[in-house]
């Protein structure tokens, strides 16, 4: 008889905040079950032209596919849940997810127009389910969406808890409380190892309430006289009722402004939530209300080019107005990352005498992540053997392992993406494999490596620009007219306008030392004429264009 092994193997979300992707496994070395837990994307940023969202490469579960028992989803934020399309039909395994994240990851499945039906299994909250050797419970926890989940993972050798994304919140508004009588009943039973969000582990102190931002919400938005326009991540609907109740408090009607905003709405009223609002009024209509009797709530927190609050303010938006004397309020997180494009649009707003409140001078937002302190309540709550840090950077992973020293948990372990954690046997859990992984990217509908060709080739050409060399030659091989030369992105003024006749001159010259109408020396004509050609442009502007080169033989 083999030795049973329980292991964990983060894909992704260790080492960064965002693509969350986890696996467990367990068996022995002939009979083995995995199971996922997340399949979340990232964002990318400018220095990847084109590309928007980034997962992890999901190679290594692929080839086990047979394996493969489920997909377990915690919640359905963006870097939980944004790859699944992208990724399932790679897998083909049932999914498992609480009512909330089911409708909107099946919205993801419809825009792939895949029918997911089937294969979607709905969990009730603080529900069960079996997958092979794991019994899977799912915890309520509170964060900053609906419906988030830590799971108890246990198998006959050992439990270990997921936390998932979570903080305490004494009062989340809607939705359950944290369940701390499981969470305590789980530890009673003794656990493994914790595998926790590490996002706030430099914070002191609490994370803090929901109702405290609806307090203070309140008492700035009464005081306001003309027009108020709120942004928020549409995904927090706890924010969302306070804004709707701030409306009502203050006398005013709501209108909702952005595609996910109205998605988010949704989603939660077909689950049960925000029963008992005031419905919003539609922004079309809105136009005609008088602006000290409306409150706008929209999406685009983060300065997000296209996202309705840059529109609103930038006066390009459809339906909402924005006029000195009135106020936004960016009931959000300032992103690290997203500080440049944020202050762009305070400025702006700023600049136009509009009002700007934010995190940075007023209480209007808390973080869905444990602090320090939540800290502490779930290590005492669970007291797991053994602390493993995900969901951070490196430099949050290493310090949650310094707390969990503190803490005096006897074995926290350091992992990376990649690592394969052997959670038992053992006195303690140990690194002892490393797994393939990678990013992937979706380029347009296409997802490709992180060496993509497509992708090399747009940071080449923003860089250096494009020309491009048609030379005809008639059947007596000689070059007929003179060559044609297109390029873009290559600076031109007077000064170098003369580098087009410079190449039409190389050009001639280099044809000239080739029979061109031997075919078998076209390939170093064309070297010839690409190396020559890019030399003339870097010597007259300094760039070194991305070079085509046609042959045209008629
Ligand atoms: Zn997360
Ligand atoms: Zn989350």
């Amino acid at each position: 008889m083999k030795k049973e092994e329980f292991i964990f193997c983060p894909l992704g979300g260790s080492g960064e905040i965002g693509m969350n992707m986890n696996l467990y496994a367990y068996g022995n070395q002939e009979n083995r079950k995995w199971i996922i837990v997340d399949i979340g994307v990232t964002f990318a940023d400018d220095t990847i032209p084109g590309v928007d969202l980034i997962y992890a490469d999901p190679g290594f579960i692929v080839d086990k596919k047979e394996d493969l028992i489920g997909l377990v989803l915690t919640h359905a934020h963006e870097d939980h849940i944004g790859a699944i399309a992208h990724i399932w039909p790679k897998l083909l395994c049932n999914i498992y997810a609480t009512p909330f994240t089911s409708v909107l990851i099946k919205e993801k499945f419809k825009e792939k127009k895949i029918d997911i039906e089937d294969k979607l299994k709905i969990v009730e909250l603080n529900g069960k389910i079996q997958l092979g050797p794991f019994n899977i419970e799912f915890v309520t926890l509170t964060h900053s969406i609906l419906e988030p989940n830590g799971l108890s993972i246990q198998t006959s050798s050992g439990t270990v808890l997921h936390t998932g994304d979570w903080k305490c919140d004494p009062n989340p508004l809607i939705g359950e409380k944290i369940n701390e009588k499981k969470l305590k009943q789980i530890g009673d039973q003794g656990v493994l190892a914790m595998i926790c969000d590490s996002t706030n582990v430099f914070n002191s102190g609490r994370s803090g309430s929901e109702l405290d931002v609806r307090n203070s919400l309140l008492k700035i938005m009464i005081n306001k006289q003309k027009r108020i326009i709120i942004t928020s991540f549409a995904s927090n609907v706890a924010r969302m009722e306070s804004v709707f109740y701030c409306a009502k408090k203050i006398g005013r009607q709501i209108s909702l402004v952005g595609r996910s905003m109205h998605r988010i709405y949704k989603a939660a009223k077909q689950c049960g939530y925000l029963n008992n609002l005031t419905e919003p009024v539609d922004a079309r209509k809105a136009k005609n209300i008088s602006r000290e009797k409306i409150v706008y709530l929209c999406t685009g927190n983060q300065g997000e080019p296209n996202g309705a609050m840059m529109r609103i303010s930038n006066g390009i938006h459809p339906d909402v107005f924005i006029e000195p004397g009135d106020t936004v309020i960016f009931s959000s997180k300032i992103i690290p990352g997203n500080e440049k494009k944020l202050y762009g649009l305070h400025n702006l707003l700023v600049k136009n005498n509009i009002e700007v409140i934010s995190e940075e001078n007023e209480f209007v937002h808390v973080s869905g992540h444990p602090n320090r302190e939540d800290l502490k309540d779930m290590y005492n709550w669970v007291k797991p053997k053994s602390i493993i840090p995900v969901h951070g950077e490196y430099r949050h992973m290493s310090e949650h392992i310094n707390f969990a020293r503190k803490m005096q948990i006897p074995y926290p372990v350091k992992v990376e993406n990649g690592d394969m954690v052997q959670l038992f046997p053992g006195e303690k859990p140990k690194v002892f494999d490393k797994a393939p992984v990678g990013r992937i990217y979706v380029d347009g509908n296409i997802s490709v490596g992180e060496e993509s060709q497509s992708i090399k080739d747009r940071k080449n050409l923003s860089y250096n620009g494009f020309l491009e060399i048609t030379i005809i030659i008639n059947n007596n091989g000689s070059m007929t007219k003179k060559p044609i030369i297109s390029f873009r992105g290559i600076p031109n003024n007077d000064e170098n306008s003369n580098f087009v006749s410079d190449m039409e001159d190389q050009i001639r010259k280099i044809c000239k030392t080739f029979s061109l109408n031997n075919s078998n020396q076209e390939y170093n004509l064309i070297e010839a004429l690409k190396t020559n050609c890019r030399k003339i442009v870097k010597e007259k502007t300094g760039k070194r264009p991305y070079t085509n080169i046609n042959l045209v033989r008629i």
